[in-house]
């Protein structure tokens, strides 16, 4: 490693334990006129009355304060909840925006030196380990000592890194009132793009963005030479940072709701709620392109685009589960499960919850059109089943959290409804295939190491038979790793696609003539 290397990695460590620190330090303070600025007008009134004991006192930690808040609040609903005066209970969750408002740290009064001290030196850090990186060196991809390594073959760096991803997660999803100074770091650039204060999910963008950036330039050094590689990472890395997280900013500093145009339904579940529907269309012209467009992507865009290019137009291009997965996730690649038993466990799940997903949005459509006559607010708790079980818990805390331990795609490959639905089309209308050379194979495995969705390549590449697989993301990399050029991603005529070779032997394999 080189010297500058070595410091990178001591900047990125200090980085990430300030990251990690910066949540517990500070003071907070909660008075009337910050209750009523970060609250509803009908709960301005009770919220003064519930919150009135706490307000003056300092509280030295976020603990505390956290602790004092659902003390009184929880006192208040409970009592509600047992005289059955249930019109007057507050179902809002109040404890992030009071946390955040009430803060008087030193992270208020300086939210962007604390930024660059902790995301700032981590990415400064990362790009002087990863910038030298394989420098003159020729092309081509080296996984050396792979399997030998901690953080990539899960030793104890890689279950810390799981473990933190994980704890992350379980704390934004959850308990983001923790991490309210994380928040106030990037107030500033949220007040720059969108003109309002930073939430948790502003945060989760910023970090997401640059992981995906950061991890990209990494993967032009790793696979340097590699034009399918490096264009598809530019793709990825533009999508992410323009249409996930800039222009949905620009849009709420216009007025207009919240939106990402390449998020596509099922993948972007909430799509045909109530709020999202009445959002695009009381949002004029522009709300009902939103509408527009996200249908058509559904009805038309998806088929066409999966039948002339396989689902890699997506998977591997646009999507920011994937993008994500295959820069920050890169090196856990080789941890994908290739047993049959995987396949069939992959199967079962990715399909239910894609029958959940379109159970649920139909039931959603039909109550709305019904003006809720149909079912109620029954699917409100529909919507929380999902958004728990599968939105956040599988999605966020296993989908990212598990990187270390599963590989990279453990969401894509067993639970993105939208994987599902183009894994469908892709098996069975599309013009993409894999061809294998299969005389050419040595069989030394480099290709199903490295397939991120845990499929079998060799097993197809020794036969000669095309690899036409519902959850290959067109990744390419199996094709990239192989040292006699086997493999190739390709999209042509669907006469000929799939072809059986049962016998191992070769490119023309074995006619039995009877
Ligand atoms: S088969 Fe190849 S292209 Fe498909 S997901 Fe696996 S490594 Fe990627
Ligand atoms: S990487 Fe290439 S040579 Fe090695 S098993 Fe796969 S197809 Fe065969």
């Amino acid at each position: 490693m080189k010297s500058l290397q070595k410091i990178g990695v001591v900047l990125t460590i200090i980085g990430l334990v300030i990251f990690t620190v910066l949540p517990f330090i500070g003071n907070y303070r909660l008075d009337e006129v910050t209750t009523i600025a970060v609250t509803k007008d009908i709960h301005s009134e009770a919220m003064v009355e519930i919150l009135s004991p706490m307000f003056g006192k300092v509280y030295s930690s976020n603990t505390s304060f956290i602790s004092s808040f659902k003390e009184y609040f929880n006192t208040y609903n409970e009592a509600l909840k047992d005289n059955q005066e249930w019109d007057k209970v507050i179902w809002d969750n109040y404890a992030f925006p009071i946390t955040k408002a009430a803060s008087i740290g030193p992270v208020v009064d300086n939210p962007l030196l604390y930024l660059s001290l902790s995301i700032g030196l981590t990415i400064l850090g990362g790009l002087l380990y990863i910038l030298p990186l394989y420098r003159d060196e020729p092309a081509g991809i080296k996984n050396d000592g792979i399997f030998f390594s901690s953080m990539m073959a899960r030793g104890w760096l890689g279950m810390i890194t799981g473990t933190y991803l994980i704890l992350f997660y379980i704390v934004l999803y959850w308990f983001p009132e923790y991490i309210t100074n994380l928040v106030l770091m990037v107030d500033p650039i949220s007040h720059f793009l969108s003109g309002g204060p930073a939430s948790q999910w502003f945060l989760y963008g910023f970090i997401y963005s640059f992981a995906i950036l950061v991890m990209g330039l990494r993967m032009f050094r790793k696979y340097k030479g590699n034009n399918y590689q490096l264009i598809r990472t530019t793709s990825v890395m533009f999508f992410q940072l323009s249409f996930a997280f800039i222009l949905p900013e620009i849009l709420v500093l216009f007025n207009k709701p919240w939106h990402d145009f390449k998020n596509i339904w099922p993948l972007d579940y909430s799509f045909f709620y109530e709020y999202r529907l009445d959002g695009m269309i009381n949002s004029g012209a522009l709300g009902m392109f939103m509408l527009i467009l996200g249908i058509l992507l559904i009805v038309v865009g998806v088929p066409l685009f999966t039948y002339l290019y396989g689902k890699r137009w997506y998977c591997s291009w646009v999507c920011g589960c994937g993008g994500l997965a295959e820069t920050l996730g890169d090196p856990y690649r080789q941890l994908s499960d290739k047993s049959v038993k995987s396949w069939k466990i992959e199967r079962y799940l990715i399909h239910s919850v894609l029958v959940f997903a379109v159970v649920m949005t139909g039931l959603t459509i039909t109550n709305y059109f019904m003006s809720f006559e149909l079912l109620g607010q029954a699917t409100d708790q529909l919507h929380s089943i999902y958004g728990f079980a599968i939105g956040s818990l599988f999605a966020g805390v296993v989908g990212t959290g598990f990187y270390p331990f599963m590989g990279n795609r453990v969401w894509c490959r067993f639970g993105c409804p939208l994987a599902a639905y183009l894994g469908l089309v892709q098996r069975f209308k599309s013009r993409f295939r894999i061809t294998t050379n299969g005389g050419q194979c040595i069989s030394c495995g480099n290709c199903s190491t490295y397939c991120e969705m845990g499929i079998d390549v060799r097993w197809y590449a020794q036969r000669g038979q095309n690899i036409v697989r519902s959850s290959c993301v067109g990744c390419g990399v199996c094709s990239a790793v192989c040292p006699r050029g086997v493999l190739k991603l390709e999209n042509g005529k669907e006469e000929g696609r799939i072809n059986d070779m049962p016998i191992i032997i070769g490119n023309d394999s074995v006619k039995a003539k009877i």
